[in-house]
């Protein structure tokens, strides 16, 4: 059902929505909180002075705003509690007069003080009698809080029947309906609501998400791919031909390659490494030898600049040995694309070099062996095209620099064959990082005219524009200004943030690559595999913001080349969570530790997330609904009982030609 068609949301708030990834009425009924204010109302006889409170009131005079300076207002107006007259006080709410009408019954949360007599309200609400527990949820500009609780609740009046969870696991574990669990979650009158309410939620999940993976692994097990006749030698071949030596890591992995790559059974390899782990490498071998036996290969980057990377390092190395490759990308002139992709039908281009997108615009191939994935979640891309068309059953890799734990990685990815890179390639200096508080930004102010001064380039990363309704967050134009006023205006600087349009980005990213850019300051958007060797600094502002597994992301944007970089984390809060980073470089440990400290955390970074971002699971605190869900989904399978269920139907439609 469409969003419009609920009461109150038009248009504007509609495109809101969907900034949220809210685009059906499904969504937004799965909208959940991520935390409850449980609200706890007391007598006003009772609070202590100048401590939060919340106390029931009675409006008896209407409210006057006054300004302060020009962004903020203070509104002042008369209440009643128990048989005390407030003076209530709030700031920055001058919009809330009008709902001010006296003799109405309102919730005022903030400090009393007895002297005066006063109350300082930080919040107001006029909806008592419905809610103590409060549902919060996760907000950008122009959605308020209450507006979601608003709609959500409307939309919940519409019929909403679907309920995913298959019957025998809902008798089973006594689970109540989807309905009910819907409406509780986001209006809980006790606790236990949000309990009941919540187990079943992220059961059903769970269960899909589980679903697939054990799916996936059935189709692949019965999968034929092609065994090819290459003899070992071909190994050495390729390593001779390396400017430098692999690391052990990488041995094991092109070892796991060779011999799933000669085996009839189709290969399904997840490569799981660090940034700067040294994947794409990994990756040439498997093309290397997907050539040898005469097929082409196809690699996927999420981005076109990733693309032509790839492009510039794999020609290097594999070019040289003799391989014919192309690369194909939106921006290029029709004539170059038309030519490419005849040529691809004919079977002349050993490898395909392009973004996710390659596979769906009209490419056809002659003997497709090898489909690599990089940096992308799976379920995403859709391969149907070439696979249903062409009847081929390609090899399949993924490359990943998100580091997960082995336990989580076996469950989640339970339809992969695993190799993990933990090694780092030798020669490679550790990152050096350091926690600063922002009253040392001199520091890192110095530190970087340092760098600057040896020509180095230096990213700058903050949290934020997208988000500025907090008012702690530098905006990325504020740091643009502040370095400017540091530097003199001397210093090129490239601003990059998610609001740009494609070509906008891309064509500051190449910028900064060719050095014309000194200083790139950034939101998180900036690619997970960008190589530029010559970056030698990372600034990341309000660190606290992100997770441990993100940050280490984020940061090994440099230390790619030999050259010793540096990370500043900058925040004043949570100052021992970050020093994690200070003390260790390796990924898997750091994940770890941010599992530990924040369960799921950002587990799955900002870029990777797609798919493996629940909406209301939490891999490690509901590790065990997740084992559950594993088993269930597996007998579910085994027994072929999903047959019977029109869901579970479309799910295995929708993804048999996938992978
Ligand atoms: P990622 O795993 O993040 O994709 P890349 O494959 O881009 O990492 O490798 C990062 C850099 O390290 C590249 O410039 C690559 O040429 C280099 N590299 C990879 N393996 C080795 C190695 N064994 N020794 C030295 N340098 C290496
Ligand atoms: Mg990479």
């Amino acid at each position: 059902m469409e969003l419009k068609e609920i009461k109150g949301i038009g248009i504007q708030l509609e495109k809101k929505l969907n900034s949220l990834n809210i685009y059906s009425v499904e969504d937004l009924v799965e909208y959940y909180p991520y935390r409850y204010n449980f609200i706890n109302i007391e007598s006003i006889h009772n609070i202590k002075d100048m401590e939060p409170a919340t106390i029931k009131a009675t409006v008896i005079e209407s409210g006057k705003v006054g300004y302060i300076k020009r962004n903020f207002n203070r509104l002042n107006f008369k209440a009643i509690s128990d048989d005390i007259i407030l003076n209530v006080v709030i700031f920055n709410r001058a919009f809330l007069k009008q709902h001010l009408i006296v003799g109405k019954e309102i919730l005022l949360i903030g400090k009393y003080n007895k002297l005066k007599n006063s109350f300082v309200a930080s919040d107001i609400k006029f909806n008592i009698l419905e809610n103590k527990i409060e549902p919060v949820y996760h907000l950008m500009e122009g959605v308020t809080n209450n507006i979601l609780i608003k709609e959500i609740k409307n939309a919940l009046e519409y019929n909403i029947n679907y309920d995913n969870i298959p019957t025998i696991y809902r008798e089973k574990y006594n689970f109540i309906s989807k309905k009910d669990a819907l409406n509780l979650i986001h209006s809980p009158n006790k606790k236990e609501d949000i309990k009941k309410s919540s187990l079943c939620l992220k059961y059903e999940e769970l269960f899909e998400f589980m679903f697939k993976i054990n799916y996936l692994k059935k189709i692949n097990s019965k999968c034929k791919g092609i065994k090819r006749d290459i003899p070992l030698k071909s190994k050495e071949t390729f390593i001779n031909n390396l400017p430098f030596t692999l690391t052990k890591d990488q041995l094991t992995a092109i070892d796991d390659i060779y011999n799933d790559l000669i085996k009839p059974e189709r290969m399904n390899r997840l490569i799981l490494g660090d940034v700067g782990s040294g994947k794409t490498i990994v990756a040439m071998y498997a093309i290397y030898i997907n050539y040898l036996s005469k097929h082409e290969s196809a690699l996927m980057a999420p981005t076109e600049i990733l693309a032509e990377q790839h492009y510039k390092s794999i020609s290097q190395i594999l070019g040289k040995i003799g391989l014919k490759i192309s690369l194909l990308t939106g921006s290029m002139r029709k004539k170059e694309r038309l030519a490419i992709i005849a040529d691809l039908q004919e079977g002349n281009i050993d490898l395909i070099i392009g973004t996710h997108a390659l596979l769906s615009e009209g490419v056809t191939f002659k003997n497709l062996g090898l489909v690599i994935t990089d940096e992308q979640h799976r379920f995403g891309v859709n391969q149907r095209n070439i696979l249903s068309e062409k009847g081929v059953v390609p090899d399949v890799m993924y490359l990943s620099a998100t580091p997960i734990p082995r336990t989580y990685a076996l469950t989640i990815y339970g339809d992969l064959d695993l190799s993990i890179i933990k090694t780092k390639p030798s020669g490679r200096k550790e990152i050096i990082t350091k926690v600063k508080k922002e009253t040392e930004i001199k520091d890192v102010l110095y530190k970087m005219l340092e760098e600057l001064k040896l020509n180095h380039q230096i990213y700058v990363i903050s949290p934020l524009i997208e988000n500025n309704n907090e008012l702690d967050l530098k905006s990325v134009f504020d740091l643009e200004e502040k370095l400017n006023m540091a530097f003199n205006r001397k210093i090129k600087i490239g601003i990059l943030h998610g609001k740009l349009k494609n070509e906008e980005k891309e064509k500051i990213m190449q910028d900064f690559k060719e050095g014309n850019i000194k200083i790139l300051i950034s939101t998180t958007v900036i690619e997970v595999g960008i190589d530029v060797p010559n970056s030698t600094m990372m600034v990341i502002y309000n660190a606290d913001r992100f997770g441990l597994a993100t940050l280490h992301q984020l940061r090994g944007r440099v230390g790619r080349g030999d050259l010793q970089s540096f990370c500043y984390l900058i925040c004043n809060k949570e100052i021992e969570r970050l020093k994690v980073l200070e003390e260790s470089n390796d990924g898997f440990y750091i994940s770890e530790k941010d599992y530990e400290l924040r369960g799921q955390g950002d587990l799955f970074g900002q870029k990777q997330s797609g798919d493996m971002t629940f909406k209301i699971a939490n891999l490690k605190s509901d590790y065990a609904i997740l084992l559950q869900a594993q088993k269930d989904s597996k007998e579910y399978i085994d027994n072929e009982l999903y047959k019977d269920n029109s869901y579970y139907q479309k799910i295995i439609q929708d993804i048999s030609f996938i992978n």
